[in-house]
């Protein structure tokens, strides 16, 4: 065997990963039959194949390279922690220091009295955390029965047995026996899809008021915390109406039950500032974190923490941890991400550059004969493809087919851009430029087109 590298031909490193590699979210079976592509190196916002492609990465990997690819001090920080210290665990009354200056650098930048940290290598287990804490938060004050945790439908809070219960996704409950106990999932708010003839605010409103009948109907003895994204990511970026996060707000304010924010994916500058429930004026006792916060250069992500829930649990013994909670590399590098993020003032470019671009770049995309609403918030957006725009109508074939065919047309034409079912999906690097946003709103348009076409042509129109 020779040695596997960039070298081989695409086709003996597909063969080869067809052979050995099960793929996430993916038909194994399908994939093998087509190849997979193969992603040799980056930089900036840009992706290249083994084929020889240049590929405009609209979606920041899978919303996490907030900083963009290829830079060096990353690369430089985890060299030198590898050699200073690989690993320490942070159990048994033992720390390190890149796990202390990261925690404290999260406190700095997170709301109110968010000032604690329990690290996670990823977001599904910073949510299996957060299960866990809410329920045992709530036994150690003496209220063992409040182990309820309300999500809701189309959410997604990861793919961990914990994560993928509190998450509300059908076709992920359907294998492996989820949800576990205690979860209930009331409807997302998410106008376009599901409001009817009803107007977006009376609609947010009506949405947010399902968790206080949920609350009502299950007896607020039994309820422990309400979980939601501030803005739905992989459920399609659904942006709730303005009246749905203040009614949320309030109903958990009157229940006194625990708000946690999933800052997975709008956190660290995605939405314009530090955290989602800024732009979006939550208040949570408890935010999960992760993706950006090292901008996927190394797994890392935690949950953060306020004062009187730490103060709880600190109380007794917490029996949860992972391995890699505060791994050193990863902290570190993490914490390089933070400092390239605040000292070259991304979340400026976001607010002042790159978000009105990225808006004014895919509302223009409005007037295509495909497009229904086009959404946006800071740097993640979506648009919904519908064959009849005033309607709001679906397609009449299987959902998903329609947003299938679009991101083959853009992979076709070296954009990429997820679909969920058919509503196309971005969140690039937050550094992009103006120019690189010209000709990512070229690559969507003609992908657009495409796309149209062929269903005209196969009569899907
Ligand atoms: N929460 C949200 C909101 C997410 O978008 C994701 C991942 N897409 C997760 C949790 C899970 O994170 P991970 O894949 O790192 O486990």
């Amino acid at each position: 065997m020779p040695a596997i590298t960039n070298h081989l031909p695409t086709a003996e490193l597909q063969a080869l990963d067809a052979a050995h590699h099960m793929h996430p979210f993916t038909t194994n079976k399908d994939l093998a039959d087509k190849g997979a592509r193969i992603i040799t190196r980056a930089k900036g916002v840009y992706l290249h194949d083994s084929e020889g492609n240049e590929i405009l990465d609209g979606m920041a990997g899978l919303w996490c390279v907030n900083i963009g690819y290829g830079r060096e001090e990353m690369a430089e920080v985890a060299a030198r922690q590898m050699r200073e210290l690989p690993f320490y665990n942070t159990f048994f009354m033992t720390t390190h220091v890149p796990a202390i200056a990261l925690a404290q650098k999260i406190a700095e930048l997170a709301p109110g009295d968010l000032n604690q940290v329990f690290f996670a290598g990823s977001g599904s287990e910073a949510n299996d955390t957060n299960i866990r804490m809410v329920r045992t938060y709530w036994a150690m004050k003496g209220k063992p029965t409040k182990s309820i945790i309300i999500s809701r439908k189309n959410a997604y809070h990861g793919s961990s047995v914990g994560s993928g219960s509190l998450g509300g996704m059908t076709p992920m409950h359907e294998q492996g026996g989820l949800p576990i106990p205690d979860i209930h999932h009331i409807n997302q708010p998410n106008w376009w899809a599901e409001g009817g003839g009803m107007d977006p605010d009376a609609f947010g409103l009506a949405r947010a008021q399902e968790l206080e009948q949920a609350i009502l109907e299950h007896g607020e003895d039994r309820i422990a915390a309400f979980i939601a994204e501030p803005i739905q990511g992989a459920g399609g970026v659904i942006i709730p109406p303005a009246t749905y996060w203040p009614e949320i707000q309030r109903i958990c304010d009157k229940y006194e039950i625990l708000l946690i924010a999933d800052e997975v994916i709008c956190g660290f500058g995605r939405t314009g500032n530090w955290f989602g429930s800024q732009t979006l004026g939550i208040k949570p006792h408890i935010m999960t974190i992760a993706k950006g916060l090292s901008s996927g250069y190394q797994p890392i992500g935690g949950s953060v923490v306020c004062d009187e829930v730490a103060e709880v649990i600190g109380s007794g013994e917490f029996n949860h941890g992972y391995t890699y909670s505060g791994h050193p590399v990863a902290s570190a590098v993490a914490l390089e991400n933070l400092r390239i993020l605040q000292e070259e003032h991304v979340l400026d470019h976001v607010r002042d550059v790159a978000g009105p671009a990225l808006h004014e770049m895919w509302h223009g995309l409005s007037d295509h004969p495909l497009v229904g609403e086009t959404t946006i918030v800071g740097m993640m957006g979506s648009l919904a493809l519908t064959p009849h725009k005033e309607s709001r109508a679906k397609f009449a074939m299987e959902a998903g087919t329609a947003g299938f065919m679009c991101r083959e047309r853009c992979f076709a034409n070296n954009l990429v851009m997820r679909h969920v079912y058919d509503r196309m999906v971005i969140s690039p690097p937050l550094i992009i430029n103006p120019d690189e946003i010209k000709e990512f709103g070229r690559r969507a348009r003609k992908a657009l087109d495409e796309c149209h076409a062929q269903l005209k042509e196969q009569d899907m129109l």
